[in-house]
């Protein structure tokens, strides 16, 4: 996107180059970057565009074609929501806040001025003892008048705490409702953050989806098999948004935490579009969802309290008591979308919030009996508290009773079905023992998955934050002793995704060796209780093998039950349907 920003800018000199989409969106600010393992600038200044648009961007992109179109110039439309611009210095009429004063992550001095022109971060930053404190700022000050400033480009990249602090600051200024401008100082500019886009009301949204899409991929693409275009094309997003706030992800930076979602009747009425305008449909639906699949109109009940409310997720640590958790409007959609002339299915295969299905044994039920095609995928992550605190998920217990409805419906449907939980290796908060536990689990309930990831930071997640930092930034962020476990390094994510491929031949010489240092051999062995042999088949684990390891001769590996090659194998794997992916 740089190198695109800058060619344009050359090719069509005068002609105002925008930035946007997901990549722009991530990249407003200065971020981590895993790839490079840096702390990247915003790519505002590197790309020289004019303007960035973040976030779902029709409002922006309509009132900029229109101001454009009236004459203004680029350089002065600065105050678009879900926009940033480059600014030499802050406007009279505005009210600048120094960011440390909201969550001070230096001294606790006296108090600062709060109208001072330009306080300086790192003037608070130097003294690496103290705790984070909260200043008291006049309750009177016009919102839309404030810019609170992080720490610069410079002073995240240099010191971790104000990254996890500037993280934290700018995930609180996320809500449309209350959240100010942003600024942060890169070289001897500023980029500008306006506050994020006011989202579109159900009316709005339908008309972007009844514009004349092509549903095809771009004419560039030529005949070449496309992968992410055959995964969607016949799959209907029925809303935006997602106020979980798991903390690797980053659709709330993107779309926002208030679910904006179509009427009924445009969804069913692309479902016909669909049916009557494609050639290959063959009368399945292979998704009704979005960011989540069953968020659909579920918003804060009190448009007062939402506006005013600061909470990074409406879910965790427990659903809101604001929110409105009915799934009745998605059920009935359900209902009626399947009920189509010449539809013969329609799967539900976004992720599912389980911890709101819960909420609504009629709308599981719904689920279970007609909505999935064996397998369901849903991603409890982990099973331990640790870890599940610092993704901001709900507590494995939430699993479990949503296991039993599942169970219990599908029997009364008569299928057998199965769920299909997605774990994440190496998240920050993560110990070994905690992914220990985690393999235990999965032995326990039977799973053995075939495909694992372990943690990739995105930017701009609060979880690369912790990643990158140490720190928490879901509390206020203090210098000192605080930290989180961060699985870092070859080894300790390669051991990570072990443990959730124990059954894995390749991966017992690392297990072996870790359950030792833990003090925990007595699970290695050749029985039920056992996480791994002892012994090691040959023809893996090469690098074992090479450093003399004794390789298990062939035929005990029939006696004990080889699942491929041993009878007992054979009659297991016909006696058990694979739960396994
Ligand atoms: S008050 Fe509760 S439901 Fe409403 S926006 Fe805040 S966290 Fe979400």
């Amino acid at each position: 996107m740089v190198v695109y920003a800058q060619r344009a800018k050359e090719a069509y000199k005068g002609v105002p180059v925008v930035i946007g989409g997901i990549e722009a969106s991530l990249r407003r600010i200065a971020h981590y970057d895993y790839w490079s393992d840096k702390v990247r600038r915003s790519v505002l200044p590197d790309s020289k565009a004019d303007l960035l648009i973040y976030g779902n961007a029709e409002r922006a992109i309509v009132a900029l074609a229109h101001r454009l179109a009236a004459g203004e110039k680029i350089g002065e439309i600065t105050d678009l929501r879900g926009t940033g611009v480059m600014r030499q210095e802050i406007p009279d009429e505005w009210l600048e806040i120094d960011s440390s004063e909201l969550d001070q992550s230096g001294r606790l001095g006296p108090k600062r001025d709060p109208y001072q022109e330009s306080p300086d971060c790192s003037e608070s930053d130097s003294d690496t003892s103290r705790v984070v404190g909260f200043h008291q700022r006049p309750k009177a000050e016009d919102r839309s008048k404030c810019v609170v400033r992080l720490p610069s480009h410079d002073q995240v990249s240099d010191d971790p705490v104000l990254y996890a602090h500037a993280s934290r600051v700018f995930h609180l200024e996320t809500n449309p409702g209350n959240a100010r401008a942003l600024v942060q100082r890169h070289g001897k500019r500023d980029v500008w953050l306006n506050p994020p886009p006011i989202p579109l009301e159900t009316e709005e949204l339908d008309r972007l989806y009844e514009l004349p899409y092509t549903r095809r991929p771009h004419p560039a693409y030529g005949d070449a098999k496309n992968p992410a275009w055959e995964m969607i094309r016949f799959s209907i997003p029925i809303m935006r948004g997602c106020f979980g706030g798991c903390t690797f992800c980053s659709i709330t930076e993107h779309e926002g935490r208030i679910i904006q979602s179509r009427s009924e009747a445009s969804v069913l009425h692309e479902i016909e579009t669909l049916r009557d305008s494609s050639p290959d449909f063959t009368g399945i639906i292979s998704d009704l969802g979005g960011p989540t699949s069953n968020m659909y109109q579920m918003r804060c009940k009190n448009e007062h309290v939402e506006s005013s409310c600061r909470r990074l997720s409406c879910v965790f640590p427990g659903i809101c008591k604001h929110m409105n958790t009915d799934h009745k409007a998605l059920t009935q959609l359900y209902r009626h979308a399947r009920a189509l002339k010449g539809i013969k299915r329609v799967f539900i295969a976004s992720g599912l919030r389980y911890d709101l299905a819960v909420r609504d044994p009629e709308y599981i039920k719904e689920l279970v009996t007609h909505h999935v095609g064996g397998y369901l995928k849903i991603a409890p992550e982990h099973t331990e508290a640790g870890p599940l605190e610092m993704m901001m998920k709900p507590g494995i217990g939430t699993y479990d009773r949503f296991k039993r409805l599942f169970e219990k419906y599908s029997k009364e449907a008569g299928k057998e079905q199965y769920l299909i939980p997605y774990f994440i290796a190496a998240h920050p908060g993560t110990t070994d023992r905690d992914m220990l536990n985690l393999a235990l689990w999965l032995k326990e309930n039977g799973f053995r998955p075939d495909q694992v990831q372990a943690f990739l930071p995105t930017p701009l997640a609060i979880a690369s934050a912790m990643y990158h930092t140490g720190r928490n930034p879901l509390r206020k962020v203090k210098r000192g002793k605080e930290s989180v476990a961060v699985p870092r390094g070859t080894k300790q994510r390669r051991l990570h995704k072990a443990f959730l491929r124990y059954h894995d031949a390749e991966n017992w010489p690392l297990l072996r060796e870790a359950l030792k240092a833990m003090g925990r051999a007595d699970l290695i062995g050749n029985g039920k209780r056992h996480l791994v042999p002892a012994w090691q088949p040959a023809g893996t684990a090469k690098e074992y093998h090479e450093r003399g390891g004794a390789a298990k001769p062939a035929k005990r590996q029939v006696k004990r039950g080889g699942r491929k090659t041993g009878k007992i194998g054979k009659r297991r794997a016909k006696r058990k349907p694979s739960r396994h992916r």
